[in-house]
């Protein structure tokens, strides 16, 4: 049998979601990397209108004050490279990783239908030309219902913890295993329990438990789903 290669590529759009901790940030950006597309961390936008609040004296468990911080249009953008979070154009990347205050607050800010439905149009202004790669907890249901691959990631709560605490380590943040336990298992409960957008697997989405992968084999293992999507007549078979 011969094969023809076809070097035409497909450009798709990619929705990555999960769980808090599951490493779907660090895979959804190799991912990008690797197909020359653009990465989306919608979390990263959550957790800016969370430090916004912050920063303004906004309550963050007061519904109405959150909602109305954002008639002020607040600016999200990612640094080039370093896809840091731009909050009108200020890095912000630190605060919304690290303050603990963001942290425990984003899920909640996260609940808020205006919130939602803010960070929804700013997400879906990136989708339209296709080769994104958009990682969160809605983004195969709401915002890119139309992605031609879904990825639902998963991992135990004790690999979940692990990375997250070196990943912390690394950035030179020392914290209790309990509290990044607790801090998990409260994000899960609220993303997956609120009325809007919850935390769902997409009917469509291929389901992929990292528990056992190293960074590298969940990069390989997701090309591999990709590929015959992206590249649909790779390998035509023909017959002389
Ligand atoms: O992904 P990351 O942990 O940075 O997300 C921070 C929080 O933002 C999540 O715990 C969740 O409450 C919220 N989030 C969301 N929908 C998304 C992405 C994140 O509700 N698409």
């Amino acid at each position: 049998m011969v094969f023809k290669k076809i070097l035409e590529l497909r450009k798709i759009n990619i929705a990555i979601d999960g769980y808090s901790g599951c490493g779907k940030s660090t895979l959804a950006k190799a991912l990008a990397e690797k197909l020359g597309y653009i990465f989306i961390d919608s979390g990263a936008m959550f957790r800016g209108i969370t430090h916004f609040c912050l920063i303004n004296g906004v309550d963050v468990t007061d519904k109405k004050a959150i909602a109305e911080v954002l008639d002020s249009k607040p600016e999200l953008t990612f640094k080039p490279v370093s896809n840091h979070l731009l909050l009108n154009g200020q890095d912000v990347e630190s605060h919304i990783r690290n303050d603990q205050k963001v942290v425990s607050s984003v899920s909640f800010v996260a609940s808020i239908p205006e919130v939602r439905t803010y960070l929804k149009e700013l997400q879906q202004r990136h989708i339209s030309g296709k080769g994104v790669v958009m990682e969160g907890r809605d983004i195969g249901t709401v915002i890119m219902p139309g992605a031609e691959l879904k990825i639902f990631i998963t991992a135990t709560i004790e690999e979940r913890i692990h990375r997250r605490l070196s990943q912390l380590s690394d950035q030179g943040v020392t914290i209790l295993e309990e509290e990044v336990r607790n801090n998990l298992i409260e994000r899960d409960k609220a993303d997956a329990g609120r009325d809007v957008a919850p935390l769902r697997k997409a009917s469509d989405a291929i389901c992929f438990d990292t528990s056992n992968f190293s960074k590298e084999t969940q990069l390989e293992a997701i090309l591999a789903i990709a590929r015959p999507i992206i590249e649909p007549d790779y390998y035509l078979p023909f017959i002389q």
